[in-house]
């Protein structure tokens, strides 16, 4: 908290009760701090302070001077959160002044800020979300389709500078029916990213297809173009190219999609990039999602933003997404009685839904930016701490750094961390567990960064994912990284 924050807080024995209530008023923080010309803290002053001096026959314009003395409740600077919040439950009060040696308030904490969990990603709603919901109330367009997932789909589209997309009812779905558009079926192989999460991977066994994990490159965690070179010409030389390729863009950031695309072209392999973490990223200047035959985002509750659940299939190809569309809804052909000729899916979007998607992609420039002054929030209070480093940014990518993501270095590894933050009620999560050392997928191809060397099995074993939410405050971030902090330091400290 800066120094101006808390003298906004500051009154002086002259001031009156009335200049006391405005001050709480437009502070909001449920307390002022009354100080002497030293600023030395001589008592607080709450809402019920006033009003039972109110009810003793003060009047508004008496000054401060009618308050009882008090002997304040405080806690010496520096204060940790932990150390806070048990002279807060001791003394059973939700603020507390911190001061200096000298009685000088240096900042004020809140319990709502000290004991709430901080989660890894949130919702976080803007203003107009529903607006358009109710819309779709008040049109009675509570069916699936409707004019909402029209818009959102044109919207969503000029967003990312794509002809066409579909609305689905997740990203699932939408890989789903992308594999099913370039034909995969039974002994066919994908190749997909290994580390990435289950959801890249399981349409392809929805498909009865057979998934060859490729490993990430250190210096984007994504997938690999050496690896993908070395998987893809094993296959050409076999007679057995892939039906398609999954790239996932992972955490936020872009894989290196020229690279793995003029290779994919090559062959003549379609890529299908799975862009659910990265929706308001970009690779080279331009939207990531659009680089492959199809594009994929979610919807899901801890996206960047989301619809509680949906996801968008997107291409330039017209016939493509006319299809998915097709697929989605059932597979049904153009007659007046129900006519079916190929396996469909229900997969699409509700109009309601779709409503609170055309409100959050109005603010998902503020959620991009949100996410990455966390990052920086993070890097910045943590620079000089030894034993984290934090995952590149590649020179490619501006990320929407969705989860803010580091490896440890040192002697702490990833439990004992996650295990410490979420003693501080701090939700931290281990990096995705690649695919290939997932059982569901035991026995299936892999091919690693290079012969002998597994980039992303090490990233999972020293990875760990902080909060990363676009509504943190200052505060909760200053609260996980000092809770970071301390566990890095004692361990080191004790070797
Ligand atoms: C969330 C996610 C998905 C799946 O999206 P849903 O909308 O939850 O089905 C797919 N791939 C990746 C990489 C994801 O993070």
């Amino acid at each position: 908290m800066s120094q101006n924050t808390i003298e906004s807080l500051f009154l002086r024995c002259d001031h009156s009760l009335h200049d006391a209530l405005e001050r709480l008023q437009a502070t909001g923080r449920g307390l002022t701090l009354l100080v002497d010309d030293q600023g030395r803290l001589l008592r607080t002053v709450t809402d019920g302070d006033l009003r039972r001096c109110l009810l003793r026959g003060a009047t508004l314009t008496e000054s401060l001077s009618a308050l009882p003395a008090q002997v304040p409740i405080t806690a010496l600077s520096p204060c940790t959160p932990a150390k806070a919040l048990d002279v807060m439950n001791n003394k059973r009060v939700d603020q507390l002044p911190v001061v200096d040696d000298q009685g000088r308030p240096v900042e004020l904490l809140l319990r709502r800020d000290l004991d709430s969990a901080i989660l890894l990603s949130t919702p976080h709603l803007g203003d107009t979300e529903r607006d358009y919901v109710e819309e779709a109330f008040r049109t009675n367009w509570i069916a699936p389709l409707g004019p909402n997932v029209d818009a959102f789909e044109r919207e969503l589209a000029a967003y990312v500078g794509v002809a066409h997309a579909a609305a689905m009812s997740s990203g699932t779905a939408a890989i789903h029916v992308a594999l099913r558009l370039l034909g995969v079926g039974q002994g066919d192989e994908v190749f997909c990213s290994s580390l990435t999460f289950v959801a890249s991977a399981n349409p392809i066994l929805y498909q009865h297809a057979t998934p060859v994990f490729i490993d990430s490159e250190p210096g984007s965690w994504n997938m690999s173009p050496r690896a993908l070179a070395r998987a893809l010409q094993d296959r050409s030389e076999r007679g057995r190219l892939p039906k398609a390729v999954v790239v996932v863009d992972l955490y936020g950031q872009s894989a290196d999609m020229d690279a793995l695309t003029a290779l994919c072209d090559r062959y003549g392999v379609p890529v299908v990039e799975d862009a659910a973490e990265s929706l308001g990223a970009t690779y080279k200047g331009k939207a990531s999602g659009t680089f492959g035959r199809l594009g994929v985002y979610s919807f899901n509750g801890n996206k960047i933003i989301t619809t509680s659940g949906g996801g968008m299939l997107v291409s330039d190809d017209q016939d493509l997404i006319s299809r998915a569309r097709f697929l989605s809804t059932q597979a049904r052909e153009p007659a007046i009685h129900y006519e079916h000729t190929e396996v469909g899916y229900n997969y699409r979007m509700s109009n309601v839904l779709a409503g609170i998607g055309r409100g959050q992609l109005k603010v998902l420039d503020e959620r991009v930016n949100a996410r990455r002054h966390v990052f920086d929030g993070y890097a910045g209070l943590l620079a000089g701490v030894h034993g984290i480093e934090w995952m590149p940014e590649a020179p490619w990518s501006r990320s929407n750094r969705w989860l803010t993501a580091c490896t440890l270095t040192g002697g702490v590894t990833p439990p004992v961390l996650i295990r410490a933050l979420a003693a501080e009620r701090i939700e931290a999560r281990p990096v995705w567990k690649p695919m290939h050392l997932q059982p569901l997928f035991a026995g299936y191809d892999y091919f690693p960064h290079e012969p002998g060397l597994d980039v992303c099995a090490d990233l999972f074993h020293r990875g760990v994912c902080l909060p990363s939410g676009s509504n943190m405050s200052r505060e909760q971030v200053s609260r996980v990284a000092e809770a970071i902090r301390k566990v890095m330091t004692q361990v080191c400290s004790g070797t």
